[in-house]
């Protein structure tokens, strides 16, 4: 344990974000309610003005370590959301070609999309998992009504007053166009960032400026779910009208516990 001490030490010294990402990807990857097994899911953080740790191909999030993660540089991956066609090959070649130290793991495919939101502003880290609750909403006809209404305040607190919803689409390059494309839309219409984005048929993404705020995220979307399916049995959810998810939204008190929650 000395060598696994020591490394830690070293990963916290050198790479501040990274312990705590580690720490993150853990608690995501343990907790009983098993927000992702086996390999599914995964998390990044910025590093510097063009660079992120984001989690590497075919790793666990439960076992998460300083083995589990690549930085990359995010220059090196932003023409891909422009990109029409391109060959598996050449996209293979740029994820290689992303990595800070070519030693390292090859990043994640997911890499892509975590890529163009840490490009935003304010975010600073993102989880993505693959919850039950919420991935039983997201393989329903009723994912929309998830991603477009709030039924109760820490919902709207912890989530946003909505989220994106994006259709399915291939893992990769169309998923991180099609992720940029709803953010895009989602900023027209309500002129601030979301929180979550909802994957059709796939799964969760939690964006924010600290790992205590995509971890709170994560954890509400999939209580909200919960939420949701069990308030579908009596014939609901009732929701809480426009009007009031905003007023929640903006209210002092509740601006104070988001602030208390680090989620501002
Ligand atoms: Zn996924």
């Amino acid at each position: 344990m000395k060598g696994k001490k020591s490394l830690v030490q070293r990963s916290a010294k050198k790479t501040s974000p990274l312990l705590p990402l580690i720490e993150l990807s853990r608690r995501i990857g343990n907790d009983p309610v098993r927000y992702a097994i086996l390999g599914e899911g995964n998390t990044s953080t910025r590093s510097g003005e063009d660079t992120f740790w984001v989690k590497a191909s075919g790793t666990s999030l439960s076992t998460a370590d300083r083995d589990s993660f690549t930085e990359c540089h995010r220059s090196v991956l932003a023409p891909l959301w422009e990109a029409d066609n391109l060959p598996d090959s050449e996209i293979d070649r740029l994820l290689l070609q992303s990595r800070v130290r070519s030693t390292a793991k090859k990043p994640s495919t997911e890499a892509l999309f975590h890529a163009y939101l840490l490009s935003l502003p304010s975010i600073e880290w993102v989880a993505h998992t693959h919850p039950i609750a919420v991935n039983g909403i997201l393989c329903s006809p009723r994912a929309s009504d998830f991603a477009k209404y709030r039924s109760f305040p820490d919902d709207i607190v912890c989530c946003g007053d909505q989220s994106v919803l994006v259709p399915y689409t291939d893992p990769g390059v169309p998923l991180a166009k099609a992720i940029r494309q709803g953010v895009e839309d989602f900023q027209k219409e309500l002129g601030s960032l979301p929180r979550v984005i909802l994957l059709q048929n796939h799964g969760l993404i939690a964006i924010g400026g600290t790992a205590g705020a995509v971890e709170a995220t994560t954890r509400m979307a999939e209580k909200s779910a919960g939420i949701f399916l069990g308030a579908s049995s009596l014939g609901g959810p009732v929701f809480l009208p426009p009007d009031q998810v905003r007023r929640i939204s903006g209210r002092p008190d509740e601006l104070y516990r988001q602030k208390a929650l680090k989620l501002a």
